[in-house]
């Protein structure tokens, strides 16, 4: 049994996908080939978003956005406690400060009555992340930002193809970012990452700042990295993106499925706040005995993965940041979460199997 099937797919769309790749090996065009703004096109028709670049991961295009927002040492940016390092540390990389939040016992993600006490003089920016599949509450967000003239990054690594209140992720903030690490639910065969935007003037600093900073052939506007989306990947990508929503489709019917079954099983399943749509990146329970069930599982040939075991504030390189808010929430989920094999093609014998021997031991 795999935690994320990614051979099936490979299978079903084999053909669709060598085509693309061969079509850049015969193009010779191997770095900013056409396939990069043909799936930003595709992309930005997509979500909406008026702009979207594709970069060279998620963690980079998090630091990108970061540096077209001008966040810079001194600066304050809120991140939720309880997510993937990449969120905080590139916070850390341009040297501003991380400053930790708790989340929402429900949905996990930063919970928007917990921001305003965080809010000092140096805050420039907020980083809600749309964590396993489902939109942060951005409305809350967004007003509270709003009040306080804060910028609002939303880390959407996971929730590619979600919605909230009919509106896509990656286009619900001043500028989103997400990733095509393989395993999310838009993968594709290596690394690469997309950073969305509806403000022209900041597409364009993204833009540059992916090519060293370039404005124009080696002259250097910006301070600037290379960030770029490999071609290859961006034809595995544009393939990819016409199976795309069948597979939001079949990810939200094996959650379905998992939901049902687990109907009176003494564990906690996902909740999705009204207005969402989640694309399930994760599907993960909250139970009491975590490692025994770990164990349990392990044993009986299912495969788990824990997002994410530590919150951010106990991590050696951020205990310096943390001055002792309440981050109650994000401990005791970090304590408590796992997370089951999930993709498009579970099938319904192997998602029986899982779930029995989840209840054999939680009961
Ligand atoms: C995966 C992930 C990232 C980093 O993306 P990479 O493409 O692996 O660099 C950032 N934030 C979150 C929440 C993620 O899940």
């Amino acid at each position: 049994m795999q935690f994320i099937d990614l051979k099936q797919q490979y299978k079903l769309i084999k053909e669709d996908i060598l085509n693309e790749i061969n079509q850049v090996l015969e193009s010779g065009q191997y770095i900013m080939g056409d396939k990069v703004p043909a799936l930003e096109s595709v992309l930005t028709e997509y979500t909406g978003a008026k702009h979207c670049i594709g970069v060279c991961d998620g963690t980079k295009a998090i630091l990108i956005a970061l540096m077209a927002l001008g966040i810079k040492a001194g600066d304050e940016v809120i991140v939720p406690a309880f997510t993937f390092i990449a969120t905080a540390s590139m916070v850390a990389l341009v040297g501003a400060t991380p400053v930790f939040a708790d989340v929402d016992e429900k949905t996990y993600n930063l919970d928007p009555n917990k921001l305003e006490g965080l809010i000092t003089a140096k805050t420039k920016a907020i980083i809600p992340v749309s964590l396993f599949g489902q939109c942060a509450d951005f409305d809350a967000i967004n007003a509270i930002a709003a009040r306080y003239n804060l910028a609002v990054i939303e880390d959407g690594a996971q929730s590619f193809g979600a919605t909230y209140h009919d509106k896509k992720s990656c286009n619900v903030t001043t500028v989103a970012t997400t990733s095509f690490f393989p395993s999310k639910p838009l993968g594709c065969y290596g690394d690469g990452g997309a950073v969305f935007t509806n403000d022209d003037e900041l597409a364009q600093k993204i833009r540059w700042i992916r090519v060293h900073g370039q404005d124009k052939r080696y002259h250097h506007a910006l301070l600037g990295l290379n960030g770029r989306l490999d071609t290859i990947q961006a034809g595995v990508l544009l393939a990819k993106m016409r199976i795309f929503p069948q597979e939001v489709a079949l990810r939200a019917q094996v959650a379905q499925r998992y939901d049902e079954l687990f109907k009176n099983a003494d564990c906690i399943t996902p909740f999705i706040a009204s207005g969402n749509t989640s694309v399930y990146a994760q599907y993960t329970l909250l139970v009491k005995d975590r490692d025994g069930l770990i164990k349990h599982l392990n044993s009986n040939g299912v495969p788990t993965a824990v997002h994410y075991p530590i919150p951010l504030h106990k991590q050696p390189i951020f205990t310096h940041n943390y001055h002792g808010q309440d981050l109650s929430v994000s401990e005791k989920v970090a304590a408590g979460v796992i997370s089951l094999p999930m993709h498009p093609y579970l099938d319904h014998q192997t998602q029986d199997k899982i779930v029995a021997t989840v209840k054999d031991f939680v009961g």
